[in-house]
């Protein structure tokens, strides 16, 4: 008995170790095609995030590199995108803003 848990434990690990090693060499081979081309433009961080977002829909999306800024009152590292701009420079947020800028 003890023989076929380990048979079938060795069977799984196997099963996942090739679905792993799969996409990996995708992955690589995507990445390889893309550099041997000789027309294709340099890869941007973005095109990296949209192939892997395309490549597997069911995968939590993968967000593209940002600026990240330091809010001016608090000090915390946040997303530019995100910021609330103020006469001084960037905050966090509005409370932020209006504590250094009343
Ligand atoms: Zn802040």
């Amino acid at each position: 008995m003890r023989i076929i848990l380990i048979l079938v434990l060795l069977l799984w690990g196997a099963y996942l170790w090739r679905k792993h090693s799969r996409n990996l060499l995708e992955k690589f081979k995507a990445f390889t095609d893309r550099e041997d081309d000789p027309s294709s433009t340099p890869a941007q961080p973005s095109d990296a995030a949209n192939a892997a977002n395309a490549a597997n829909p069911a995968a939590p999306q993968i967000q593209a590199p940002q600026d990240m800024v330091a809010c001016l009152h608090c000090q915390v590292h946040f997303p530019k995108s995100e910021s609330c701009s103020g006469l001084k420079g960037l905050y966090c947020s509005p409370s932020h803003r209006q504590l250094s800028e009343p």
